[in-house]
C-alpha cells in the first residue's frame, strides 16, 4: 500500500530532534523524500543517517531561521534537490529557559529575552512562510503546516513570550491559509500540550506534578504523536482542511 506521503517533497525545520525528528521519520516512513534542516548541522545529519538506514530519501540542511539568507538558502536547495516543495513544517522553536527566562512573569522578561523568543519562534516562521510560499505559488499548489501550542490558545504562566509568539504563529497561519487557498496551498497549525522532549524537562523537573494534573489523560504525549498530525495535515486526507490550528493535547484544551 502507498504511504500517506507517497511521491512527496517536504522540509522541517527543528529537525534535529524531538517532534521534529518523530515528524521527519513519520514522512519519510510515508513516501515522502525529506529536508531535515536544523540549527544542529550535526543532529540534522544524524536524523537523515536514521532515515537513510531505514530505505527512505533524505539530505540535512544547516540553517538558523532567523537569518532571512540562510532562510532562503534552505528553501532553494531542498527544491534544487528535489524539484519541488510539496509539504513543508515549520517547527523549529526554543522556550523560556533557552533565553534564562524560566519562571519569570511577564513583567520579570528581559527585553533581550522577549526579543529572542519573538525572532525564532514568530518571526523564523514568518521568514520560512516567506520562503515557502514563493515556491509553492509558482509551482501551483502545497501545504504549509506551524507548529502553534496550547500557548497560541490560552495564556500560561511564565510564559509571557513564549506565549505571545505562539499565539502569533496561530495569526499568520490563519492569514496565509486566506491569503493562498487561491494558489492551492494549505495552512495549517498543531497545537501540542505537553510533549517528553528536550524542552519539557526543565518544566517537568519544576512543575510536573502540577501540569499532569490538569492534563486529562494524566501524562505526556510523545513526539510521534504530534508527527501523526503534522503528516495527516500535510497529506491528500486533509484536502478540505485550512487555516485550522488542531490541539493533540491529552484533551488539556477541552477543561
Ligand atoms: P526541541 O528543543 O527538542 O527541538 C527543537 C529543535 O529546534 C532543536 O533541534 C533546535 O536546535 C532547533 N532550533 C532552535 N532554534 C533554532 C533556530 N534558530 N534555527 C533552526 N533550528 C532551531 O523541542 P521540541 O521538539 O519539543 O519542539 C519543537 C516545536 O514544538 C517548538 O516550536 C516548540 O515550541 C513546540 N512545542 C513543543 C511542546 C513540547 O511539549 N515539547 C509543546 C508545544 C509546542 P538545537 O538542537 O541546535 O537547539
Amino acid at each position: 500500500m502507498a504511504g500517506m506521503l507517497q511521491g512527496k517533497t517536504a522540509l522541517i525545520t527543528g529537525g534535529a530532534r524531538g517532534i521534529g525528528r518523530a515528524t521527519a521519520l513519520l514522512f519519510a516512513q510515508e513516501g515522502a523524500r525529506v529536508a531535515v534542516a536544523d540549527m544542529s548541522a550535526e543532529g540534522a545529519a544524524e536524523t537523515v543517517g536514521m532515515i537513510n538506514a531505514a530505505g527512505g530519501q533524505a539530505m540535512s540542511i544547516a540553517v538558523d531561521v532567523t537569518k532571512p539568507d540562510q532562510v532562503a538558502a534552505m528553501v532553494a536547495s531542498t527544491v534544487a534537490a528535489f524539484g519541488r516543495l510539496d509539504c513543508a513544517y515549520n517547527n523549529a522553536g526554543i522556550a523560556g529557559y533557552q533565553v534564562g527566562a524560566a519562571g519569570q512573569k511577564t513583567a520579570d522578561w528581559s527585553e533581550e529575552a522577549f526579543d529572542r523568543m519573538l525572532s525564532v519562534n514568530l518571526k523564523g516562521v514568518w521568514l520560512c512562510m516567506r520562503s515557502e510560499l514563493e515556491q509553492m505559488v509558482k509551482q501551483g499548489g502545497g501545504a504549509i503546516v506551524n507548529t502553534g501550542s496550547i500557548a497560541g490558545l490560552v495564556g500560561l504562566r511564565t510564559s509571557s513570550a513564549y506565549v505571545a509568539s505562539k499565539h502569533g504563529v496561530i495569526g499568520l497561519t490563519k492569514t496565509a491559509a486566506l491569503e493562498y487557498a487561491e494558489n492551492g496551498i494549505r495552512v495549517n497549525a498543531v497545537c501540542p500540550g505537553y510533549i517528553e522532549t528536550d524542552m519539557t524537562k526543565d518544566t517537568m523537573a519544576r512543575r510536573g506534578t502540577e501540569l499532569m494534573a490538569m492534563v486529562p489523560l494524566r501524562r505526556m504525549g510523545t513526539a510521534n504523536e504530534i508527527a501523526e498530525m503534522v503528516c495527516w495535515f500535510c497529506s491528500d486526507r486533509s484536502s478540505y482542511v485550512s487555516g485550522a490550528a488542531y490541539n493533540v493535547d491529552g484533551g488539556y484544551m477541552a477543561t
